[in-house]
């Protein structure tokens, strides 16, 4: 389930659980209904679940707070293309390799497909004349933030998402 800022703006996903909590206690109300008739049920209540809700009190969140690097994410801020040659990426590359004391971060990892990886090994940029067809910034902004800890988007939330999500 799909939490959005009073602004519209998502700030995170929900378990169903802590989703009902909030709008029992009038705090937040649905925005999408759910496309399923999933409901849950507690001592003296039956909610129908929703797929996006909203907080009605504006919640600040400290977007400056680091994004946490995921495959999931690294292959989002990538396009799931490989940053050597476009191709279609399966696995994350270090650009300065582990081995010689590359970061496991954003600024050190791309998104890349399997020959690339295997050609490049252990060696540097340099040493293979090879390019970056992408830059290595961390990304910001809260879709970020739920593209990181959510392993599987429900479509109805991506027009709540923004640019960049899907
Ligand atoms: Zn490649």
């Amino acid at each position: 389930m799909l939490l959005l800022n009073a602004t519209y703006e998502p700030l995170t996903a929900l378990t169903v659980r802590r989703a009902v909590v909030l709008l029992v206690c009038d705090k937040a109300d649905v925005v999408h209904e759910g496309d399923d008739l999933a409901r849950v049920r507690s001592v003296d209540l039956a909610v129908e679940v929703p797929s996006v809700i909203r907080l009605r009190t504006y919640v600040r969140v400290p977007y400056r707070a680091r994004i946490p690097m995921t495959r999931a994410a690294l292959m989002h801020r990538d396009g799931f293309r490989c940053a050597y040659c476009g191709g279609r990426a399966e696995t994350i590359d270090h650009v300065i390799p582990r081995s010689r004391g590359g970061t496991h971060s954003w600024e050190n990892c791309v998104a890349c497909c399997a020959p690339c990886n295997h050609r490049k090994a252990d060696k540097m940029l340099s040493e293979l004349g090879w390019t970056l067809r992408t830059t290595l910034v961390p990304p910001t902004g809260p879709h970020w933030r739920l593209l990181a800890s959510t392993k599987e988007l429900d479509p109805t939330w991506l027009q709540y998402l923004g640019e960049g999500a899907a």
